[in-house]
Formats: structure tokens, sequence, C-alpha cells
């Protein structure tokens, strides 16, 4: 998913993310009005208390002992320094806490957003895009925005108020003593700093978008690694592993230090910049015969005037690399929800005839050339067993597929019951449907759990039936915790036999009008393959069945065959007239006869 940097993405794109603070208004706008005293406390408090005291503190003319202050006087004097960097510190403090506090809020809800987006895209967008960057793009890029967003909000206001404070106190001063408003004059260095702060911003979100890519990139890694560890040992590829990910462990390194390259050089060049103003100041001051203790509140304002564009300056590198991600993130937001609910779905319960009209589809919308499948016309009637083979890349898992509307057709269209199946509403349709596949997928759940997310408006049988006619009840129940067993990640304490048992168990339970069984007995041993079977015939009776048959064993419990090569129907009937009629078929049939 990697898109051309030329696109430059607009700074709007992140004003929805800021709308997601609306209802942590109050958390907010304490947070706002924590940031306002600091600011005014830092901006305007510091210079003007040094500007009042020190001249108290230091009477300018000669000193004689009468004029010296009070013990009480001086310690009250005094006690304005930490005063004022009490009221500083405690409202900056919550300003941070309650802004992290919104913070955190905020990313939880971009997090669940993206993975709301994630279980509503169609299949197709899961083949096109790595699970891992998917993976970085809900943990990495999500966590990237919410800092900025953070930050932005954080000092967009607590900034620019220490900066008026600043500048406020500059005024005062230069009004209230004579010869001080060449200071002023320090603040034209001020727009100086825009330039460095513009073009530093454009570098870095290109430089942004290229770490959060070669992150990405790192996880992408990381989990085919993690999700093939067997794998890996049988064939060796300790060390070739090892070298992929330090590689791209050292791309993104690469790419992280052009960020820190850029995102820390605005500093500096605003620090020499301003220090330009501050000499200056000096300069006149010295010429002008200023006292130092008229002079140091100017500099602490000076300072303080010019600490906010330093500020400003890295709130445009995290605007900027939130962007980055806020564009990584977006290609999942903005991702076409192509099988989507009809305007006005039609809710039924389903008898199972099917038909595929004039059917064709391919897995890359841009290459129509070598469509997956190819003007399918298929019609099975309710209640009717229909074995699908052909060699293997035929078709055959796309076909059924379809039906669920994994992927929706390119061309023609699919009806169940007469309805076109996009007119049904989808959660509807997937109830009436149930789909044993080659691999099937357990939970992290019970047994019983497993079993049950097949719960449908079509269940009947009790988990106990289920089970049982699964012909799973032996080895269930001689699990330690029977039933209430946890299967672990991926079912992977279960043998490949138990696990498609299982899946069988799901699919009684469902007791769908529509089964599809794809090459359900393949990867079993013959004496698995012999239980299985037994639990298909059961599972069959009465329901519409397309049986995705790898071993002809199988095909015995089929009344019609249909045989698919090249994403086309090239034959279809009964056995005998098939066996004799198409060559394909007479081939695979002796192979394993
Ligand atoms: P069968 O189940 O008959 O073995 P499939 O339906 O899995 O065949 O595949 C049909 C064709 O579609 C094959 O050429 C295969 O390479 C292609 N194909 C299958 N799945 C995908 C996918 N996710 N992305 C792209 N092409 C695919
Ligand atoms: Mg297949």
């Amino acid at each position: 998913m990697k898109r051309s940097l030329k696109k430059e993405i607009k700074v709007d794109r992140i004003f929805p993310y800021f709308l997601l603070l609306k209802p942590l208004w109050l958390p907010f706008s304490g947070a706002l009005i924590c940031g306002i005293i600091y600011g005014v406390s830092s901006g305007f408090g510091l210079p003007f208390m040094m500007e009042q005291i020190f001249p108290k503190i230091f009477p300018s003319d000669s000193i004689d002992d009468t004029q010296k202050l009070e013990t009480l006087d001086l310690v009250l004097y005094v006690g304005w320094f930490p005063l004022v960097f009490l009221i500083r510190g405690v409202s900056g403090y919550f300003n941070t806490y309650l802004i992290n506090f919104c913070g955190v809020k905020v990313l939880e809800k971009i997090r669940v957003q993206v993975f709301t987006k994630l279980q509503r895209l169609p299949l197709s967008f899961f083949h096109k895009n790595q699970e891992g960057d998917l993976l970085s793009r809900v943990s990495n890029d999500t966590g990237q925005l919410q800092n900025a967003v953070l930050s932005i909000s954080n000092d967009l206001v607590r900034q620019p108020i220490t900066f008026v404070g600043a500048v406020a106190a500059l005024v005062l001063i230069a009004l209230q003593n004579e010869g001080m408003s060449f200071v002023l004059l320090c603040l034209l260095v001020v727009p100086i700093c825009i330039f460095p702060i513009r073009k530093i911003g454009q570098i870095l979100l290109v430089k942004a978008l290229g770490m959060q890519e070669t992150a990405g990139g790192m996880t992408a890694i990381l989990s085919e690694n993690l999700s093939a560890s067997r794998e890996v040992r049988a064939f060796n590829l300790e060390d070739r592993e090892i070298q992929r990910f330090r590689d791209s462990s050292r791309e993104y390194l690469w790419a992280r230090m052009k960020v820190i390259k850029y995102s820390h050089l605005l500093t500096p060049i605003i620090e020499i910049i301003t220090a330009l103003g501050i000499s200056v100041a000096i300069f006149q001051a010295s010429k002008t015969g200023i006292k130092l203790e008229a002079f140091i509140p100017v500099i602490m304002a000076l300072y303080m005037s010019y600490e906010p564009i330093k500020k400003l300056g890295s709130i445009q590198n995290q605007l900027k690399q939130a962007l980055a991600s806020i564009q990584r993130i977006d290609d999942i937001l903005d991702a076409e929800e192509s099988v989507v609910d009809p305007v006005n779905p039609i809710s039924k319960e389903l008898v199972g005839e099917i038909q595929f009209q004039n059917v064709s589809f391919s897995y890359d919308e841009s290459d129509k050339a070598s469509p997956a499948l190819h003007s399918i016309n298929l019609a099975i009637e309710p209640g009717e067993v229909v074995a699908l083979v052909g060699p293997s890349g035929a078709g055959k898992t796309t076909l059924a597929g379809l039906l669920p509307r994994f992927f929706d057709p390119v061309e023609g269209k699919i009806l169940i019951d007469g309805i076109d199946i996009t007119h049904l509403n989808l959660r509807n349709l997937r109830e009436s449907i149930a789909l044993v596949p080659q691999k099937p997928f357990l939970f992290d759940l019970s047994v019983e759990g497993n079993i049950k997310l097949g719960k449908s408006q079509y269940t009947g049988n009790s988990l106990l039936d289920s089970v049982e006619k699964a012909n799973a009840a032996e080895f269930v129940y001689e699990l330690p915790n029977k039933l209430k067993e946890r299967l672990g990640e991926n079912g992977n304490r279960l043998s490949g036999g138990q696990i498609q048992r299982l899946a069988m168990a799901r699919a009684f339970y469902k007791n769908s009008p529509i089964l599809i069984l794809d090459e359900a007995t393949s990867a079993l041993d013959s004496e698995n393959e012999n239980i299985i079977h037994e639990s298909m015939a059961q599972l069959i009776k009465g329901k519409t069945t397309i049986l995705i048959a790898h071993r002809f064993s199988s095909i015995r419990l089929a009344t019609r065959i249909i045989v698919m090569d090249g994403g086309k129907i090239i034959a279809n009937g009964k056995h005998k007239e098939i066996y004799e009629s198409c060559e394909l078929y007479k081939t695979l049939y002796d192979r394993q006869a």
C-alpha cells in the first residue's frame, strides 16, 4: 500500500481527529485552563515579578544601612519566586496530566475505529495488504497520531499565551522605563524563524512517512515469522530470518534517524536566531547604560517570548509526523467497503436453491485478462449435494467464497431462492451458509465456546448433539476440562483431525440450509478421513451442499459432479456420464482409483 509522496496530504486531514476530543470537553477544558495559567505565569508572571521586585531587593542608589530591607520584607519579596514557580509547576503538571488523559481516550477511539473498519472490509483488502503492516498501522500509527493530537492541542493554547504574555511584559517594561523601547525591536527575529520551521516541516513529512512504512515492514516480517515458527525450524531458516529481520530493523533505524535528524534540527536553529535577538538587546542595553537588575526581567521576557516559537516549531514537526501516520490510517479508514448491506436488505429464512448466472471473478481488478472464474452458469436444487472437482487452482474455493460474499463477482449474479444475494441482509446470508474450510480456525476459547460461535437462526441441534454427530465426543471427553477445555491460540493443542471434527461440530450447530465443505478431509489420514466422512453423511442430510473434494472417496456422497478447470465448468453430471465424456475427470479419477 505504498503511495506516492507527490500527492501531498493536506493539514486539514487532522481536524476530524481533533473532533474526537469533543466528548472529553470537561477534562480538556480543565487542561486548557491549567495551560493558560501556566502560560500567563511563565510568559508574563516571571518577567513581571522580576521587574517589580528586583528594584526593591537591590535598590539602585548607593546603599546605606537604613535603606536595607528588613529580613521579613526580604523574605516576603523573595517568597514571590517559589510562589510563581509553584503556580507554574502545579498548573503545568495538571495541564500535562489532563491532556494525557484525553490523549489516551482519543487513542482508544482511533484504534477501535480502525479495528471496526477492518472487520467490515472485504477479504480482498487482506489479500492486498500484509498482516504485519496492518498491525503496525493499528498500533504504531495510531500511537503517533495520538501523540500529535495531544501535544498539538496542548501547546496550541499554552504556547501562544506564553508568547502573548511575554510580549505584554516586554511592552509594559518598555513603557515604564525610558530607553527600553529597543527591546521591542528584538521581537523582529520572530518572523525570521518561520522559514526554517516551514522548510523542515516539509522534509519531515516525507521522512516520517518513510519511517512508518519501514516500521510496518518490520512488523510484517515479525508477524510472518511468528506464524511460521514450525517451518522456520523445519527448513533451517533461522539464519535467513535473523538476517531479514536485521536488515529491516536497520532500515527502520536509518529511517528513524532521518526523522530525528530533522526534527531536532529546528530547536538549535531557532535558538541561534533568537540568541541574535538577545545579543542585540544586550548591545543596546550596554550602550544606553541600563542597569543589570532592570535588564534581567527583559532577558527573561525575551526568553519567554522566544520559547513558544521553538515549541510551535516542534508542533509543526509533530504535525507533519502525524500527517504521515494519518495517511496510513486513512488508507484503512477510506478503503472501500465493497461488500456492504443493501439499502433495503431482505431478511428471510432461506431454503437453499442456488443459481450462478454468468459469473466472472478476478482477484486483481486491474488484470481482467486471466480471471479466477469465467462465465460460470450453475443451478443447484435445494437439498442437492454437488461435488466440485478439478485440479488445484481451478477456482473451486473461489466459487464457494462468492456465496457468503467474501467478495462479489465482477460480472454476473448469484441468486439464492431466486433472490440476488446482494439484496439479502449480509448477516442473514452468512447465517444461512455453513462453511467447513480446509484449515479451520479455532479461537482461544473453550471447546464449547468455539462450537457456539456457529450459532445462527437455524440452530436446532444441541451442543452435545453437535459434538456427538461430528464424532468429536470421544476426544472431547478425554480432555481434562471436557467441553470447558480452552484450546489455545488457533487450537494449537489439537491434532488436525480433532480441529476438523470441531469445525464439523460447529457446522452441525449452525445447521444452515447451505453447506460448503472445502476439502475438509484432504489433510487427514485415512482413519480420520473415514470418521469425518461418516459425520459428513449426517451433516449433508437435507442441506444444499457444495462438496469440494480432493479425494474421490467423498464424491460418493454427491448426487451430481461438476468438473472445473481454469476457472470454467467443463463438465456437469453423474459420475458415469462424465467419466465417459470428460477426459480430465477420467484422468483425475483413475489416478486415485
Ligand atoms: P482451487 O480451490 O480450485 O484450488 P482457488 O479458487 O483457490 O482454486 O484459486 C483459483 C485461482 O485464483 C488460482 O489461479 C489462484 O492462484 C487464484 N487465487 C486464489 N486466491 C487468491 C488470492 N487471494 N489472491 C489472488 N489470487 C488468488
Ligand atoms: Mg481450494
